[in-house]
């Protein structure tokens, strides 16, 4: 429950999300350093019953922070605001180390968050703005119809660990702007920069208490979702299953933000040193642990081999280390351990099955969670790297005989988070891309959906439900309630309410008819 920066802690955990059991105090968990696998400090781990304490403890809150209205709410969005400004350096430190990230890739999370805060703090309003309706029955014009966005009370979010905080506070920031309370479970790989800030919106900003976290693993997780009247889960395919099926116990209405498996299709006539560059930035971008990464790389047979030639001697320049704040190397550390594992293991099955690794493909020796900057040609969907998640960095080309070809294969996957397509025409990119079965598609660009935060961002298929970002992004973290109010002095009774009788029927009868036939004659007929 809420354990902050101070660890109220006496057991060690073994590992990362490994805890040790002990009979006097709570349980921790250990967070490292995925440069070198060094210990940054214990977290304690929240039981169910910690859990429910936090959750009501922000419930008791949310009433009086529904009742000050947005622009009460939007004055401590701002504080938020100007702390991360004051603070941004010492954010992006804490979130270097438990991450692994370059630096210029931790910078990205407190970017998002400013931009985020006043993208809904301009556009809240009007989204969550009452709408009203005009009745379709003129009898009923006597009525003022309007959908109302209520917020849901207390929303859950439970996050992972590739961008910790933008898929957490980020999330957090429309939801509490709808007026409701936010509970955060941060991944245990990384719970540090979120707990620091949530510190930081009591402490320092001074705000309502009404934005809580809980530490744990699924034990935690899972009891979030029983206390939660609204859960935001962003993270694997497996625990988005699980977490919807425990949602259902308590009927709680869930937004999954899962995997995905993102192509990139290059045809014959597009420019190739654009497509080059941005396949290596669009697949190798925070170590290429982004759901909406390059994933999979089709390209015209025309172009294919000086595409793949050109992109593997970009790749070779890339430099990879632990650049503190020097701003020196494009690629870290990866943050999760057992995430190397999936990453070597299919770069082995394609090498095995006959692909060509031409730059990287290995872990680098020595302490901490590296593996190489990865292209591999001649790819084909037998192999686990064109069909299971990599998560890694790794870039796998794959050449096709046409677009035709390259659209097919595009969609050949259980996921559809995103895609691009990059063609000599945007128009013909565009083509391409109303064809995709994804979320989203970028036309001779990559991820850049995601900075536009008024389009709706979300997966087809096994990559989720639901979106974040757009109108609905923020609305979702509501109810809506129906209110109809008269214009007009109403009557005693209604000619539709009892007693019944067939002289009343047989008038509503007449009207019923008259309004729905079509043709005088037999809008009048009996
Ligand atoms: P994960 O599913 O292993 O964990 C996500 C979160 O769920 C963590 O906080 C974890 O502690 C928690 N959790 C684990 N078991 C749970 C349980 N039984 N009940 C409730 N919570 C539980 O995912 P990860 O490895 O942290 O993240 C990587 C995955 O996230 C990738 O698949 C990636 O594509 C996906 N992701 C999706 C998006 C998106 O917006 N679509 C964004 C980033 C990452």
């Amino acid at each position: 429950m809420e354990s902050a920066t101070q660890p109220e802690t006496t057991a060690k955990a073994a590992g990362n999300g490994t805890a040790k059991a002990s009979a006097t105090a709570k349980e921790t968990f250990e967070v490292h350093r995925p440069v070198d696998g060094s210990v940054i400090r214990e977290v304690a781990i929240d039981s169910p019953a910690d859990v429910a304490a936090t959750v009501s403890r922000v419930r008791a809150n949310q009433p009086a922070w529904e009742a000050i209205g947005f622009a009460g709410r939007r004055r401590w969005l701002e504080g938020l605001r100007d702390w991360i400004l004051a603070n941004q350096d010492r954010l992006d430190s804490i979130m270097q180390e438990e991450t692994g990230k370059v630096r210029a890739d931790a910078t990205l999370e407190a970017f998002y968050c400013l931009e985020a805060i006043n993208f809904w703090i301009d556009q809240g309003p009007k989204f969550l703005a009452d709408e009203a309706v005009s009745p379709h029955n003129p009898l009923l014009k006597s009525k003022r119809a309007k959908i109302v966005y209520r917020p849901f009370g207390v929303v859950g979010m439970i996050s992972p660990w590739n961008f910790p905080v933008i898929l957490s506070v980020g999330d957090a920031i429309p939801a509490l702007l709808a007026g409701n309370a936010v509970v955060i479970k941060p991944s245990e790989l990384t719970p540090l920069t979120v707990m620091e800030m949530v510190r930081a919106w009591r402490e320092d900003v001074g705000a309502p208490d009404v934005l809580g976290v809980v530490n744990g693993m699924g034990e935690t997780g899972g009891a979030l979702v029983d206390e939660s009247d609204y859960m935001q889960f962003t993270g694997s395919e497996k625990t988005g299953k699980i977490v919807m099926k425990r949602a259902a116990d308590t009927l709680t209405p869930v937004s999954l933000e899962l995997g995905g498996k993102d192509p990139l299709i290059v045809t014959r006539d597009a420019d190739l040193e654009r497509a080059v560059n941005a396949t290596a930035w669009g697949g190798l971008l925070n170590t290429g642990q982004i759901c909406i990464s390059i994933e999979r790389v089709y390209v015209e047979e025309p172009i294919y081999d000086e595409f793949v030639a050109k992109l593997t001697e970009k790749v070779k320049t890339l430099r990879q280390g632990a650049d503190g704040d020097s701003y020196s190397a494009e690629l870290g550390a990866m943050t999760s351990p057992a995430q190397v594992e999936i990453v070597s293991d299919q770069v082995e099955d394609a090498r095995e099955a006959g692909a060509r690794v031409l730059t990287g493909g290995r872990r680098k020796e020595g302490p901490g969670d590296w593996y190489e900057a990865t292209v591999i040609a001649d790819v084909d969907h037998s192999m686990k790297v064109m069909r299971e998640e990599t998560f890694g960095p790794v870039i796998p080309v794959m050449k096709v005989r046409d677009v035709e070809q390259a659209i097919e294969l595009a969609n050949d996957t259980t996921y559809g988070l995103g895609s691009s397509v990059f063609a000599g025409d945007p128009d013909e990119g565009e083509r391409i891309a109303r064809r995709i079965e994804a979320g989203h598609c970028n036309v001779n660009d990559v991820l850049i959906n995601y900075n536009v935060l008024g389009l709706p961002m979300g997966g087809w298929k096994n990559s989720g439900i639901g979106v974040r970002h757009g109108a609905q992004g923020i609305r979702r973290f509501c109810h809506t309630e129906a209110v109809t109010i008269p214009r007009l002095p109403t009557a005693k009774s209604e000619p539709v309410w009892f007693p019944y009788s067939a002289r009343k029927r047989g008038l509503v009868r007449r009207i019923y008819r008259f309004l729905n036939a079509r043709g005088l004659r037999n809008r009048l007929s009996r």
